[in-house]
């Protein structure tokens, strides 16, 4: 136990479970502990580090921005955010966006922005948002009330009215809800995370998306874990070929520094006036000078290795002895293994690599750019800590 891990225990909010490594830093996909020792990064520290740890032309961004002006608030311009912001919509096709810090506070966003719409359109009682069971949306108690895992909700009741669930796949229990109930929006992740990596299947997608446009529903993607590049396209809707109405991104995007964007469309793109939402550290200049430097930086090249590796981890790891399923999309990948998933992890930590874990399943988010030979190294390890 270091000083740190005994500080932490006495002073830090007993939220995490940490495995027991003090990272004291980082170059890339390499992270160095408190006593030397080398590992090899394959959770981007959830997702977030894109490029990696410190990537030098992201590092340069950030500095000069830090140094020029690292905050002002939201009562004067700044040229990271609208940077930024015009290169979100001219990749994506949307109207405008909204900056927070987090994952959470996209979301929120994103559904204030529906619930908005839907009142001023159908009427005040058309606020039901409908997201998929074993979804994941975030922590505050309205994300946490659109998130579909009962045991996040258990602890934390009254929760935020106007939301319901149902399974991936059901349309018939969507047609049957929206007997009775005004439907404002469906919220999906393409490849739900937290759940366990679990892609959606493109023909649900598509019928959400058909239900969505014939009822005046808006479709919300939440593109927090699987955007920015990580499912081997700029966001993951793009590999199911629809048009959301809302995209909410957060991790990726900032390449290191806390950000969140909510994408709005062209039905939601004028649905908020001045005083109806803000955020004093939303569109942080620093982390959209960071921001800017990560999107320029998505291009297909890049995608194009993220496929590469993506097959690189999928042919490695089918069929290998402990290892019963992967599942997935681009580097977003669930391993499904005999031994607990926490066990490998720990193992695998023993031998110098980093993983998460989602549900049952060992979690791996390796950096966009992650070097083949790291990689290679790292699956090595992977696969002798699954075997039995
Ligand atoms: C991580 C995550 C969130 C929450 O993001 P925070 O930055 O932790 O608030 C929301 N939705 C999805 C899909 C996520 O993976």
């Amino acid at each position: 136990m270091t000083d740190t891990m005994r500080l932490d225990a006495a002073y830090i909010a007993n939220t995490y479970a940490r495995f027991p490594v003090e990272i004291a830093s980082g170059k890339g996909s390499l992270v160095w502990d408190v006593n030397g020792k080398e590992y090899i990064d394959m959770g981007s520290g959830i997702a977030v580090n894109g490029f990696g740890i410190a990537d030098d032309a992201w590092l340069k961004a950030v500095t000069a921005q830090l140094a020029k002006i690292p905050h002002s608030s939201n009562l004067y311009y700044t040229e990271p955010g609208a940077q930024l912001a015009k290169m979100l919509c001219e990749r994506t096709g949307m109207k405008k966006v909204f900056f927070g810090n987090s994952g959470a506070e996209a979301n929120e966003c994103a559904i204030k922005a529906a619930r908005k719409y839907a009142a001023e359109k159908h009427g005040p009682d058309c606020y039901t948002i409908v997201t998929l069971w074993n979804s994941f949306h975030g922590r505050t108690l309205t994300t946490l009330s659109a998130t579909g895992q009962d045991h996040y909700h258990e602890l934390y009741q009254p929760l935020t009215p106007g939301f319901a669930h149902i399974a991936a796949g059901d349309m018939d229990a969507l047609r049957e809800l929206a007997k009775t109930t005004k439907i404002a929006a469906v919220m999906i992740e393409c490849v739900q995370g937290e759940g366990g990596v679990v892609p959606l299947e493109a023909d649900f997608v598509h019928a959400l998306a058909d239900f969505a446009r014939e009822n005046d529903v808006l479709l919300i993607v939440d593109e927090v874990q699987t955007g920015n590049g990580r499912s081997g396209r700029l966001y993951a809707y793009m590999n199911y070929g629809i048009a959301p109405d809302i995209v909410s991104t957060a991790k990726g995007l900032g390449g290191g520094l806390p950000i969140g964007a909510c994408l709005l469309g062209e039905k939601v793109g004028d649905v908020f006036a001045p005083g109806d939402h803000g955020s004093t550290f939303g569109g942080n200049p620093a982390s959209c000078a960071g921001g800017v430097s990560i999107l320029s930086r998505i291009d297909d090249a890049l995608l194009e290795g993220v496929r590469a590796r993506s097959k690189a981890i999928f042919d490695a790891l089918e069929g290998a002895p402990g290892i019963e399923a992967v599942s997935g999309m681009g580097l977003m990948i669930g391993v499904k293994t005999v031994r607990p998933a926490r066990d490998v992890v720990r193992r695998c930590i023993e031998n110098g690599v980093l993983c998460l874990t989602a549900k049952d399943r060992v979690r791996l988010l390796p950096a966009l750019n992650i070097p083949m030979d790291q990689l290679e190294k790292a699956l090595a390890v992977l696969k002798e800590a699954a075997k039995a």
